[in-house]
């Protein structure tokens, strides 16, 4: 009898048990546990040798899939002593939840052909496509592929992707969910023939299920998906594609917190394949890479066929006249009005959904808060109904004011989509106008058929928040005015400022992508901000100059570390109390400061009382160790939930 270690897809960790065969690591096994049984997979960790063996029990049965591929296991080992998430909930991504209904007749995966259509690439299209090339044979490597938008990132990684399909092994290709269109499906498919391997939110179980069993199989080729694609078990890796690397949906924000796009790399040094990061606004993260000297930096600084980027006009926004509020200002309504006459199309930008933020009474200044959150319900007219965006709560719009009882005091703040939506049709009544939201994705075929109606131009302008800014492109659309260019710059946010810029420049360029000349206009209260400038001037360097010292100056990523801990729970003086408790054992480091425990900005969040800590360390500290070491020295009341984020994208 040989005793293993197997790890099952819960929290729960490793278990020892006992097996009359001698068993691979990576077998996929069936185990008894508790009363229950279990599907886990034989582990590559030593068996504890001081139970007693007749305590052991038995494994059931062995299933007859192929061995997990051990760089899978490497890869779950490697994110969850990154992120502190427990082994098998790391490894529950890895798996089905259903391995019991795959099936007899899968769908078939038909492999790309690489040499489907060729292009004719430009000089410096050349150059990105040989460097990328170079390191297929070269193992690890990262390449940031840093190109404008339209100069041809796409194609260019295609031609990798070509490339690298002439040898063994497997193609991954990351993109962020909302980017992951038709539109670029079809293009893939234009190139080589056949559609890629899926992995989404949106597909089937039958989809999933056969998907990847065809990955495991090594059947599937090139696999293209949003972020929990790289966790699948890929048989061998030849290549990693990551576009829209910068995006912030690459950080996974609930369960295991990662972030995908430094997973990713990982990934490919396990594999010891090269990996590329492609974007128009890369992050500060790979540029600090590229300064140090570890990533390879590929530009493209130029439009493809020499269409060029939108001029971007200023609208300050401080100078306009009292009177009734419009949210669009006359230098903007001119330049829509001049986009009508020469049918051209319009966007018109503004990332909030509904159509105000808040309701507040005139009368007695209450405003209208969701009762499980520390947040303002958003006011949606169409539906009739004010909504929480964090939560969800909704109830129907008051007639009277729910503090002082008075009627019709109620008054809305500050702009939505929907409001935007109102005034434009007021200035121009006889346009035809289109609102886009993340409403609308939610019905495909509407937004299939809007889309096709934007190509037709059966619409002259387009309101929406930033669904429409991402992977679509429209020949026709001209001009872009951003209602709000300041929205996303207050708070206290570490990449507030990253975040904006990487937004409106990709917003903003949307405006005239083929031979005629765009504008995009911003509508702004801080003209002079940095952010506002670099973008006016379309001087990407001197932004990210000055935010690489800015970091660099307050040590914080990726010159130091951070992490948060959140402490969350119904009763607010248990959370305190465990706070306290935390700081209270920290360890006394030089390098590693302890700042909190502070209510969170969203203090309630569905009826649970939030604190957060924050964890500042210089590069050298091992943060992991001495977090775990620290934490299992609190006792934490049972009632209160504690998640760690490493490296934290979001602080509220
Ligand atoms: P990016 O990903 O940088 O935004 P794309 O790859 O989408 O750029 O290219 C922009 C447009 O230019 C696309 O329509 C693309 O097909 C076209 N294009 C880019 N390079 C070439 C080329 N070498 N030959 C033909 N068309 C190209
Ligand atoms: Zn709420």
């Amino acid at each position: 009898m040989q005793q293993i270690s197997v790890l099952f897809p819960t929290p729960l960790g490793c278990y020892d048990y006992l097996s009359d065969t001698q068993l691979e690591v990576g077998t996929f096994v069936l185990a008894p546990f508790g009363k229950k049984k279990l599907i886990g997979i034989v582990w590559d960790k030593e068996p504890n040798t001081h139970i007693e063996k007749s305590k052991i029990k038995q494994i059931l049965e062995i299933l007859p899939f192929r061995p997990l591929p051990f760089e899978t296991i490497q890869f779950v080992n490697w994110v969850s002593s990154y992120t502190l998430a427990p082994l098998g909930a790391v490894l529950k991504m890895a798996l089905l939840t259903d391995f019991e209904k795959i099936s007899k007749k899968p769908l078939i995966f038909q492999h790309p052909n690489p040499t489907h259509i060729s292009l004719t690439f430009s000089q410096a299209q050349q150059n990105a496509i040989q460097i990328m090339t170079d390191q297929l044979e070269r193992g690890f490597s990262v390449s940031l592929l840093d190109g404008v938008t339209g100069s041809g990132k796409t194609e260019v990684y295609f031609e990798a992707l070509a490339q690298a399909l002439k040898k063994d092994g497997q193609i991954l290709v990351l993109l962020p969910e909302i980017t992951l269109t038709t539109a670029w499906l079809e293009r893939f498919e234009k190139r080589f023939g056949v559609k890629p391997a899926l992995w989404h939110s949106g597909i089937t179980q039958k989809q999933r299920r056969d998907t990847w069993n065809a990955i495991l199989k090594g059947d599937a080729k090139v696999i293209v998906g949003a972020r929990s694609a790289l966790f699948l078990p890929y048989q061998k890796l030849n290549l990693i594609i990551v576009d829209e690397e910068h995006d912030s949906s690459f950080k996974q924000e609930d369960g295991v917190l990662y972030q995908a796009r430094d997973m990713a790399v990982v990934r490919a040094k396990i594999a010891k394949c090269p990996i590329v990061l492609a974007s128009a606004t890369p992050s500060i993260e790979s540029y600090c890479n590229v300064l140090a000297g570890k990533y390879i930096h590929i530009e493209l600084p130029e439009r493809f066929a020499g269409s060029c980027l939108p001029d971007i006009r200023l609208v300050d926004m401080r100078k306009k006249e009292k009177g009734p509020i419009q949210f669009i200002s006359p230098e903007l309504q001119l330049l829509i009005r001049e986009n009508l006459h020469k049918k051209e199309q319009t966007l018109l930008f503004l990332n909030r959904r509904g159509y105000a933020p808040l309701l507040l009474c005139r009368s007695c200044g209450e405003r209208i808060k969701c009762p499980h959150c520390t947040a303002w319900l958003v006011e949606h007219r169409k539906k009739n109904i004010l909504q929480c965006h964090h939560c969800g709560y909704v109830m129907r719009i008051p007639k009277k004011c729910p503090t002082c009882e008075q009627e019709e005091t109620l008054v809305s703040c500050g702009p939505g989509v929907e409001r935007i939506h109102e005034e434009a049709h007021q200035l121009f009544p006889e346009a035809s106008l289109s609102m886009v939201t993340s409403d609308t994705l939610n019905n495909p075929k509407e937004f299939e058929a809007l889309l096709e109606k934007i190509k037709n131009n059966e619409i002259d302008i387009l309101i929406g928040t930033q669904i429409l800014a991402k992977g679509h492109h429209f020949s026709n659309l001209t001009l872009v005015g951003v209602i709000d260019a300041d929205m996303g710059l207050s708070g206290g946010d570490l990449r507030a400022g990253e975040r904006t810029f990487q937004l409106l420049h990709q917003v903003t360029g949307r405006a005239g992508r083929e031979q005629k000349k765009g504008t995009a206009v911003l509508q702004t209260y801080v003209p002079d901000n940095l952010v506002i400038q670099s973008l006016q001037k379309n001087d990407k360097n001197t932004f990210i100059q000055e935010e690489i010292a800015t970091r660099q100056i307050l040590s914080m990523p990726p010159f130091g570390q951070l992490a948060a801990i959140i402490l969350s729970g119904k009763n607010e003086q248990f959370v305190v109390e465990v706070g306290k408790k935390i700081v209270a054992a920290a360890p006394f480091l030089e390098g590693l400061d302890v700042l909190g425990p502070t209510p969170a900005p969203l203090a309630l969040l569905r009826g649970k009382f939030r604190y957060r800590l924050l964890i500042k360390a210089t590069k050298d500290i091992k943060l992991q160790n001495i977090l775990n070491i620290w934490l299992a020295k609190v006792a934490i009341h049972s009632s209160v939930s504690v998640r760690i984020d490493i490296n934290p994208y979001s602080f509220f």
